[in-house]
């Protein structure tokens, strides 16, 4: 189009518009009242026609709002991944060298050879599991659908990365790719869990769960122990003035009592937390569904309903018109 006649097109529409206006505004045609109401209908028409998108509706204007939050929190979990596997990995650490340090000593002198054998190798045997599956739940890639232009059965098209997904993948938005079969994107693993390394992540929470359950039983009277020590001295701090103060423990002793009370709270702690989540995975396993499933499934079964309701009144509509 010529410089020349995109100007005259661009007047003629700014005329038009404004005879538009005119004529709405005019006092001649609108009635008492009527005007308002008319300029009204026409403002929210002019509005409307700015936006106006058939796929609009009340999630999409969630979503734009909340965007700027989704940004920071895809961000921030991608990096904070990084501090969550250290902070496992350190934790975890922790309470092994707690176990070896105090736990299993006080096993080795109190309990019987059969206790103490049975102690070896269960706990052995559930820290060799713990730390194989979180190695292969945190390196094991989850699967994604290939890139290379190949032929697959596909359901839909992932606009982000351009590439047709097969059933049951979803698109991370922490990792930025698709995930065969995804379930969650885990920030303890900084890893998507999906189709290849679900059954490691699920195998890690059972046996994490074992583990501190474990660790949390073994240690109770040691537990129990530290924490009368503790609150007997606060108590004799608090002894009459004539009474002569009762013999400081020493630092190694103090250091044991405060790692005996750390180990048990954390591993209590960490089994019940982590003992739910591993039953809510158990749970949705027996179901043969994901998380993100979970969540879309019951949303995807009411619009089919609805679908399928819509689509018998209309026939019942037209048999009748027949
Ligand atoms: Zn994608
Ligand atoms: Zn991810």
């Amino acid at each position: 189009m010529r410089m020349g006649s995109s100007w005259r097109w661009q007047l003629t529409r700014a005329i038009r518009l404004a005879l538009r206006w005119c004529w709405v505004c005019c006092p001649r045609r609108a009635s008492k009242g009527g005007g308002f109401v008319k300029w009204w209908i026409y403002c929210k028409l002019l509005l409307k026609s700015l936006y106006f998108n058939s796929q609009n509706n009340s999630d999409t204007l969630l979503d734009c709002v909340f965007e700027p939050v989704y940004w920071i929190v895809d961000n921030v979990t991608c990096w904070f991944g990084v501090v969550f596997v250290s902070l496992v990995i350190l934790l975890t650490t922790s309470v092994v060298l707690i176990v070896y340090l105090f736990v299993l000593p006080a096993i080795l002198s109190n309990y019987s050879w059969h206790w103490v054998i049975w102690h070896l190798v269960c706990g052995h045997w559930l820290l060799t599991m713990v730390v194989f599956h979180y190695y292969k739940a945190t390196t094991t890639s989850p699967g994604h659908p290939p890139k290379a232009k190949v032929v697959i059965p596909s359901v839909s098209f992932c606009k982000k990365c351009i590439i047709p997904k097969p059933a049951r993948t979803h698109h991370c938005s922490i990792c930025n790719t698709c995930v065969l079969k995804m379930d969650h994107h885990c920030p303890w693993l900084n890893n998507c869990v999906g189709h290849f390394n679900h059954r490691y992540f699920f195998s890690f929470c059972l046996y994490m769960t074992l583990g501190c359950i474990y660790c949390s039983i073994s240690s109770k009277d040691l537990f129990l122990d530290a924490y009368g020590t503790i609150e007997v001295r606060k108590d004799n701090c608090r002894r009459p003035p004539f009474r002569p103060p009762p013999p400081s423990d020493t630092f190694s002793v103090t250091t044991a009592h405060k790692c005996v009370i750390f180990l048990w709270v954390l591993t209590s702690s960490v089994a019940v937390a982590l003992g739910g989540l591993t039953l809510w995975h158990f749970i949705l396993i027996s179901r043969g569904e994901t998380s993100v499933e979970r969540h879309i499934n019951p949303q995807r079964e009411q619009k089919t309903v609805g679908d399928r309701k819509g689509r018998h009144s209309a026939l019942c509509a037209s048999a009748k018109a027949f």
